[in-house]
């Protein structure tokens, strides 16, 4: 597809693509992701969208975190390996506070591989 003709300026709002649907939609529908700078290996919600290098638009809502993860959208969106892959730590990150059972509600093949930590 050569997108060269497309010149739809009218509209002035900016226009992302959500890694998880792949819907396009207002930037302002979406929410960024970036890497976390101190762990490279994990990314994290940028709800200013002040952080600077690559950013992923995914829209805030578990269903498109939790596709994502699965495509492995992230890891593809930053050129990186292994990341962005644990659904659970990505919903986490998005809602700011420990899952605690809320909304998983399907069982995940992995529950049991790793102890769930408690402070
Ligand atoms: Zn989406």
């Amino acid at each position: 597809m050569v997108g060269r003709s497309v010149r739809s300026v009218s509209t002035h709002r900016p226009q992302r693509t959500c890694i998880g649907c792949k819907r396009v939609d207002d930037q302002s529908q979406l929410l960024r992701w970036v890497l976390d700078e101190q762990d490279p290996t994990r990314v994290l919600p940028d709800p200013t969208r002040r952080k600077s290098g690559r950013g992923a638009w995914l829209h805030p809502v578990p269903e498109c975190v939790q596709q994502a993860a699965r495509r492995r959208a992230f890891s593809r969106a930053f050129r990186s390996g292994n990341i962005g892959h644990d659904v659970e730590a990505l919903l986490h990150a998005m809602s700011g506070s420990p899952p605690r059972g809320g909304y998983d509600t399907e069982k995940t093949p992995e529950s049991g591989s790793q102890a769930v930590e408690t402070r």
